[in-house]
C-alpha cells in the first residue's frame, strides 16, 4: 500500500549544450545528423498504441535541401479519427485513477529521456524536419521540452495542494479532477517543446489526447511518441494522428465528449475552432476549455537613451533566429529620430553579414523558412515593400527557392507606422523599421499599442529609468511578455510563463501552473463529522 506523501524531485532548467568545434556533443549530433539523413523512415499514425497506415501518404523533406526526402506518413481518415477519439476515452477512467505521482514519474522519466538517451535523436529531427540550426534546435526540442516536462510536475503538485479551510466538524477538500471526455491538442510546426507540451500538460493533470500534430513536424512528432511510450505512458493516452486540420477539426469537434482544445498556431485558425465550437456549443456534455496561443505582431521599442549595440543585437537574434518564425519573433521596430543614422548603420551592417544556408553547416545563423507557401508569402511582402512609395528596402529583399526555402533577412524602413507590414504577422525573417520624432514619444508608444490586433511580446530599450516606468505602464496591454533591455523572444519555462491576450490568444501561460488549471475541473467535498439530528434551528424555539 502506497501511504507515503513523496516529494517530488526539485525542477532545474536543462542546461544548453554549446556545440563549440571538437565537442563530443558536436560529434554526436553530427553522427546523428547523417545517421537520420541516410535512411527515409515511414511514420504510422499510434493509436491506442497500435501503428496503423493509411493509403494517404505525404513526404517529409528538409526545407533547405527540399529534394530530400527523410520520411513519409499517413494522413488519418474519419475512420481513425473516430478510433482516436474512441482510444482517448476508452484509456481515460485507467489513466485518471492512476495515482498523481505516478502520472509525474512517467514524464519526469521522459524528461530526462529526452535530456540524456534522446536528445541527439530529438534535436536531429527537428534541425531536418524543420530547418533548425543546432542551437536552435537545442533549445527547443531539448531543453523547453524537458523544462516543461519537469515542471509540469511540479505545477500539479502545486495546484492538488491547494485546498480550502475547514471549520470545527467539517472537513472541507478539493479534488482535482480531469475534465470529462478527451483534449484534443492541435500543434503548430515551429517548436517541438509546444508540441510535445500541449499533449503532456492535459495528459499529465489526467486528461486523455487525440493529437494532431503539423504536417511540418511530423518527423520530431514520431520520435516524441515512442519517448513517451519508453517513458511508461500507458496505450490511448496520447493518440497521435497527423492528417489534415480541417478534416480531423471537423470531426472532432463534432464530438459530444470533446472536453478542451489545446491549440497553438495562427490566430485565423483558433478563431476557425472557436466559432465551430460556439455553433456546436449545444452537443457537447460540458463546456470545452480553449485554450489557445497564436499569432504575434512583437515590437522593440528604442528609446534615446538606449544603447545602440544592445538594441541591434536584441533586433538582429528576436527578428532573424529561426528565420523568424517564433510567435514571439521581433517583426517591428521604433527607432527615436536622434538615434536614427547610428542604427541604421549598424543593422545594416548586421543583418547583411548573415547569409542563410544548410542546418549542417554549423556557423549558419539563419536556415530556412517552414515551406514554399511561407516562402511565397514572404516574397509577397519583400516585393510589395520594394514597389511601395512609403517602404523602402534597407537590407536583405533577395530569396532563393531552387535548393531550400532560402529567405536573406530583410529590413524594411516605412515612413507609415499602420503600413502592412508594420501590422500583418508575417512569420519570416523580415522586421520592418518606423523612425518617430524623439518629440512625439507619448504618441509613438500610443501607436505601438493600437498598431496591431496582437499582444504578445514586446521589448522597450531605455538607459533612463523614469523612461522605463513611464513606457511599462503605457505599453500595460499589448504584451503578455513584456522585456526591459532584452530581446522579446526566448522565454523560459518557470522563469517568464508565456502567452498573450488579445488576438494573440487566451494567454493561458504555458510554462506555469495557471496552464494546467484549464486541464482540471475541481470538485468541493465537503464532509459533516457531524451532522444535525432534526431540521429545527434553536432561533426557531418559543
Ligand atoms: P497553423 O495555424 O497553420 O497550424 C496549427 C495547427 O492547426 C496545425 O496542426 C494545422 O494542421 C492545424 N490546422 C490548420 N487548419 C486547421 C483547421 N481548419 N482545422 C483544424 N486544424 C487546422 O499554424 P502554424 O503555421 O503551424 O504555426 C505558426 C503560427 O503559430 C503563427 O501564427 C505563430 O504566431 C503561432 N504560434 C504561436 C505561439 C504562441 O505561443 N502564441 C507559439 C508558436 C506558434
Amino acid at each position: 500500500m502506497n501511504n507515503s506523501i513523496p516529494t517530488l524531485p526539485e525542477a532545474y532548467t536543462e542546461p544548453i549544450k554549446s556545440y563549440l568545434p571538437g565537442s563530443s556533443e558536436r560529434q554526436l549530433l553530427e553522427n546523428e545528423l547523417n545517421r537520420q539523413l541516410d535512411q527515409v523512415i515511414d511514420i504510422p499514425l499510434i493509436i491506442n498504441g497500435q501503428k496503423i497506415r493509411t493509403p494517404e501518404q505525404h513526404k517529409v523533406v528538409c526545407p533547405h535541401d527540399h529534394a530530400h526526402l527523410l520520411a513519409t506518413f499517413c494522413h488519418a481518415q474519419k475512420k481513425e479519427i473516430d478510433l482516436a477519439i474512441d482510444a482517448a476515452l476508452t484509456a481515460k477512467p485507467g489513466w485518471e485513477a492512476m495515482p498523481w505521482q505516478e502520472r509525474a514519474s512517467i514524464f519526469l522519466k521522459a524528461a530526462d529521456l529526452i535530456s540524456q538517451k534522446y536528445t541527439y535523436v530529438l534535436n536531429t529531427a527537428t534541425m531536418l524536419g524543420q530547418s533548425k540550426n543546432a542551437f536552435q534546435a537545442e533549445i527547443d526540442a531539448t531543453c523547453e521540452l524537458v523544462d516543461f516536462l519537469r515542471f509540469n510536475a511540479i505545477f500539479m503538485e502545486q495546484i492538488y495542494k491547494h485546498q480550502p479551510k475547514s471549520e470545527k466538524g467539517v472537513w472541507n477538500r478539493t479534488e482535482y479532477r480531469a475534465l470529462e471526455g478527451f483534449v484534443f491538442a492541435l500543434t503548430p510546426f515551429n517548436f517541438t517543446a509546444i508540441a510535445g507540451n500541449l499533449c503532456a500538460a492535459p495528459a499529465i493533470m489526467g486528461n486523455t489526447i487525440v493529437w494532431k500534430p503539423s504536417s511540418n513536424a511530423v518527423l520530431s512528432g514520431y520520435y516524441l511518441m515512442k519517448i513517451f511510450k519508453e517513458a511508461g505512458l500507458p496505450d490511448g493516452v496520447i493518440n497521435f494522428i497527423p492528417g489534415k486540420g480541417s478534416r480531423v477539426g471537423e470531426i472532432v469537434l463534432n464530438h459530444k465528449d470533446l472536453a478542451g482544445i489545446h491549440f497553438t498556431g495562427s490566430t485565423r485558425v483558433f478563431q476557425t475552432l472557436w466559432k465551430k465550437v460556439g455553433a456546436n456549443i449545444e452537443t457537447y456534455a460540458s463546456y470545452p476549455r480553449i485554450v489557445g496561443e497564436t499569432g504575434g505582431k512583437d515590437f522593440i521599442f528604442m528609446h534615446p537613451s538606449a544603447d545602440t549595440d544592445q538594441v541591434v543585437a536584441a533586433a538582429i537574434r528576436g527578428a532573424f533566429e529561426y528565420q523568424g518564425q517564433k510567435c514571439s519573433a521581433c517583426s517591428r521596430m521604433y527607432v527615436p529620430r536622434s538615434r536614427w543614422d547610428e542604427v541604421e548603420h549598424k543593422i545594416k551592417a548586421a543583418a547583411d553579414e548573415i547569409k542563410p544556408g544548410s542546418v549542417m553547416e554549423f556557423k549558419n545563423f539563419m536556415t530556412a523558412v517552414i515551406d514554399e507557401a511561407a516562402f511565397d508569402k514572404s516574397l509577397g511582402f519583400i516585393e510589395r515593400a520594394k514597389a511601395s512609395g512609403s517602404a523602402r528596402i534597407l537590407s536583405g529583399g533577395t530569396a532563393d527557392k531552387t535548393k531550400g526555402f532560402f529567405i536573406d533577412p530583410t529590413l524594411i524602413v516605412t515612413d507609415d507606422p499602420c503600413y502592412e507590414s508594420m501590422t500583418q504577422e508575417i512569420f519570416a525573417p523580415i522586421l520592418t523599421l518606423y523612425v518617430y520624432e524623439d518629440e512625439t514619444l507619448d504618441a509613438t508608444l500610443e501607436l505601438v499599442d493600437k498598431t496591431s490586433v496582437y499582444a504578445l511580446t514586446g521589448a522597450v530599450f531605455a538607459t533612463d529609468r523614469q523612461a522605463i516606468h513611464k513606457m511599462t505602464k503605457k505599453l500595460a496591454h499589448c504584451a503578455g511578455n513584456f522585456y526591459i533591455n532584452d530581446k522579446p523572444t526566448g522565454a523560459v519555462v518557470g522563469h517568464q510563463p508565456f502567452g498573450g491576450a488579445r488576438a494573440s490568444g487566451t494567454n493561458d501561460k504555458a510554462g506555469s501552473f495557471l496552464n494546467l488549471l484549464r486541464w482540471t475541473s475541481a470538485r468541493t467535498i465537503k464532509e459533516n463529522f457531524v451532522p444535525p439530528g432534526n431540521f429545527h434551528y434553536p432561533f426557531m424555539t418559543e
